[in-house]
């Protein structure tokens, strides 16, 4: 069978589609088949100016809007989204690969919840009175800082694009943003939808490219905010570039999270987190718990229970709903992936489960479990961005805990147990932004969702989000008269 994703054009700027066919192919290859689903091509320096013209213009007049009318916008967006699920849905798993199964309930829902939750928010960004003596008082007013740029991974295209979308167009700025080249069919459509719920023209524009393109955007004059998902490397890159303008920040990056199974976890549970946390998308989830630590007393029946399980995985196409695995997003990747799977049979782990590539055009992996790892191995260290999960033993809370921490990352962190006072008090020591009790890799917008260390700066989602895509106006008032020196 065989697919067309091809979109109207490849970017959407000014309310529209455009098209430069002078800018550099790119192939959209669907994972499942390697078969190419579309050609787009990327941004030419005058695509980027019409988009960072636009969004100029368009920002002002959508600043100009109250908050409320700013919110129903967006949360108009939200429900044609939540009513073209399956359409988009279906577009987000020919873009990256991933089961319909997961896409129904995990990328479009997701990106959703963002455009509701901060359309609701958006009437409620409102400064405060502080009064300072005399009758004299400051008034502060939360302002928006212009036009942001998004730059998004392959991961989640749809969810990314509204995750960074929903909070700053809430806040009354314009975003352009720049998907992975690897995935760059859905933000197109969220582009669209936005337009049709309301947006002027212009608010959120989608230009496609490599890094080069995102490079161009970033040191683009009018660009007053970044805002990456991307790899660490990547991360100080962009966050360079924006420092040498003095540029605000947001960078949600990689990560090699632990997940630390002590001796008195509920076992099926634990089992359940640690699937999660390392097979959802193909292993493809930057805050995956891809370290983990079992008590040396558990550790035998957790790798019997975890390879049983592993047996109910339904790998193949993923457009079957019945399908709980898919292929990697992309060939390159599949190759990194494959490539670290050997380190660690080099380095001495156990090759538990998995392993293997399955053969044909897709970029299919097994899902693998390595035991007998140890701290210092390669897969121990890197981030792999795949379905490989390290089984490590370990002996003591101290020991783990300062093991856990061992690491340049701190995106993440979960932690079993049936006792709730060590629970928290290791997580209370763990360096990391997203931790987890009992569960792993949940991320509900009202919840703040990133990194600490080299894993990111600042916070998507909640209240939180606000922050980091406005700024503060305080104004003194005096209710007296001057006085001055002479
Ligand atoms: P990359 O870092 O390779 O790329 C991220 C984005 O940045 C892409 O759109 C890329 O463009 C662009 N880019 C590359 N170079 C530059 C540059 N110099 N200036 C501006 N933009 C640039 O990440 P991947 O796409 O490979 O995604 C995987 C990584 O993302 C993993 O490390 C993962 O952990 C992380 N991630 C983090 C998440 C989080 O929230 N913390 C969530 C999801 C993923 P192009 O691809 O077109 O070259």
């Amino acid at each position: 069978m065989t697919h067309n994703a091809q979109p109207t054009a490849s970017h959407f700027v000014d309310g529209t589609y455009v098209e430069d066919a002078s800018g550099t192919e790119l192939p959209v290859i669907y994972p499942a088949t390697g078969e190419q689903i579309a050609m787009l091509h990327s941004a030419t320096p005058a695509i980027v100016e019409r988009a960072m013209q636009s969004a100029q213009r368009a920002q002002i007049e959508w600043s100009a809007m109250t908050g409320t009318e700013r919110g129903r916008v967006l949360r108009r967006a939200a429900d044609i989204i939540r009513d073209r699920n399956r359409d988009l849905s279906v577009l987000e798993t020919l873009d990256t690969g991933k089961p319909l199964q997961e896409t129904l309930v995990a990328d479009a829902t997701s990106g959703a919840d963002a455009l509701e939750y901060f359309g609701g928010l958006a009437g409620a960004v409102t400064g405060e009175y502080i009064p300072v003596g005399n009758g004299d008082f400051v008034y502060t007013v939360r302002e928006p800082l212009g036009v942001c740029v998004g730059i998004g991974a392959w991961n989640y295209p749809t969810q990314i694009a509204c995750w960074k979308a929903a909070p700053a167009l809430a806040c009354g700025n314009a975003m352009v943003f720049k998907p992975s080249e690897v995935t760059p069919l859905c933000a197109l459509k969220i582009a669209e939808i936005l337009v049709e719920a309301g947006a002027p023209p212009g608010l959120f524009n989608v230009v496609q490219g490599l890094g080069d393109v995102g490079a161009a955007l970033v040191s683009h004059e009018a660009t007053a905010k970044v805002s990456l998902t991307g790899s660490v490397p990547t991360g100080k890159k962009v966050a360079s570039a924006a420092a040498a303008e003095l540029k605000h920040i947001t960078m949600e990056l990689g990560g090699k999270s632990p997940l630390i199974i002590f001796e008195d976890a509920d076992l099926e549970n634990a089992v359940s987190g640690a699937i999660n946390a390392n097979f959802y998308s193909s292993g493809q989830v930057c805050s995956n718990g891809t370290r983990v630590f079992v008590h040396r007393s558990l550790r035998d029946a957790f790798v019997a229970r975890l390879t049983e399980r592993l047996g109910n995985v339904v790998m193949g196409n993923p457009l079957d709903e019945a399908t709980n695995f898919g292929p990697i997003s992309n060939a390159a990747q599949l190759g990194i992936i494959e490539s670290y799977i050997e380190k660690g049979l080099m380095e001495g782990a156990t090759l538990a489960y998995g392993g293997s590539r399955i053969a044909g055009d897709g970029y299919y992996i097994e899902p693998t479990v390595f035991t007998d790892v140890t701290d210092a191995m390669t897969i121990a260290r890197e981030e792999i961005f795949g379905p490989v999960m390290c089984v490590l033993d370990f002996d003591t809370e101290d020991e783990v805990l300062a093991r856990a921490n061992d690491t340049e990352f701190g995106l993440a962190a979960g932690v079993f147990t049936r006792d709730l006072a060590r629970a928290h008090r290791v997580i209370g020591a763990i360096k990391a932004g997203s931790c987890y009790v009992n569960t792993y890799n949940l991320t509900p917008v009202e919840a703040p969702f990133g990194g600490s260390k080299s894993s990111g700066i600042g916070r998507e989602n909640s209240k939180e989000a606000i922050g980091h895509y406005s700024e503060v106006k305080a104004v003194y008032v005096a209710a007296g008269d001057v006085e001055a020196p002479f």
